[in-house]
């Protein structure tokens, strides 16, 4: 056996430098790459800056194709790392540009119009409670109530919530979280972050215009009748 290399000449910028600085390589002699690990950075950084469209489309085509086991994939990854994924979302949240993400949504109601409307539709049959509030007017209403909730506050909300809902105890991601009015709007509530508090969908949608205490109640009277679920 030759003597063990501890350092090499980068391929691209010359320069010496100990093999901690190679990624490894396990076919190449030294079971290092020829090109220091800076090198390589620079290297990819500039290939995803030139076909930046085509690996966007690539990754888009690469997603319809197999839509399912993507999505069977990103579940599986949630319950693997929760905390990686409450994580990113926390760091999404701080620095997620407000109006940027808004236009985006527009833009994707006025491209979804019809279907959405469709949807809705189908919804309301099922469940004509809902048909009688209109989105516009519960718009205006939470619009219209006193108070807001800043960002750093809605977080700190979440996080003191430990990331479940404060009615039923199910862990939630930011996907699944609804803000709840303690006290609804409808019924005098406000938007200060004491009267809001992170909610699953479920308990959201089921508790409508009942405030906490209401509800707590309603939900004890139902418990007493019959066997409380996981959920
Ligand atoms: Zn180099
Ligand atoms: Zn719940």
């Amino acid at each position: 056996m030759s003597d063990v290399v501890l350092s090499k000449k980068c391929c691209k910028c010359s320069r010496h430098l100990p093999l901690s600085e190679y990624h490894l390589k396990r076919e190449s002699p030294d079971g290092h790459q020829t090109k220091c690990q800076s090198c390589v950075r620079q290297y990819r950084a500039e290939y995803y800056q030139k076909n930046q469209e085509r690996l966007r489309q690539y990754s888009l085509d690469f997603y319809k194709q197999n839509a399912d086991d993507v999505k069977a994939y990103q579940k599986e990854y949630a319950q693997r790392f929760p905390d990686r994924i409450r994580e990113r979302n926390k760091q999404w949240l701080l620095t997620v540009d407000r109006n940027a993400f808004l236009e985006q949504k527009r833009q994707w109601h006025r491209a979804n119009r019809d279907r959405m409307s469709q949807l809705q539709k189908a919804y309301r049959a099922v469940h004509p409670e809902y048909a009688r509030i209109s989105c516009h007017k519960r718009k205006a209403r939470l619009k219209q109530a006193a108070g807001t909730c800043s960002r750093t506050q809605f977080l700190a909300k979440i996080e003191y919530h430990g990331w479940r809902c404060y009615l039923c105890n199910t862990s939630l991601t930011i996907k699944e979280l609804h803000m709840d009015h303690r006290t609804p709007i409808a019924r005098g509530g406000s938007n200060w972050p004491a009267n809001l508090a992170p909610a699953c969908g479920p308990c959201n949608l089921s508790k409508g215009r009942k405030t906490e205490s209401e509800y707590r109640t309603t939900l004890s009277a139902c418990f007493s009748s019959s066997t409380p679920s996981n959920r």
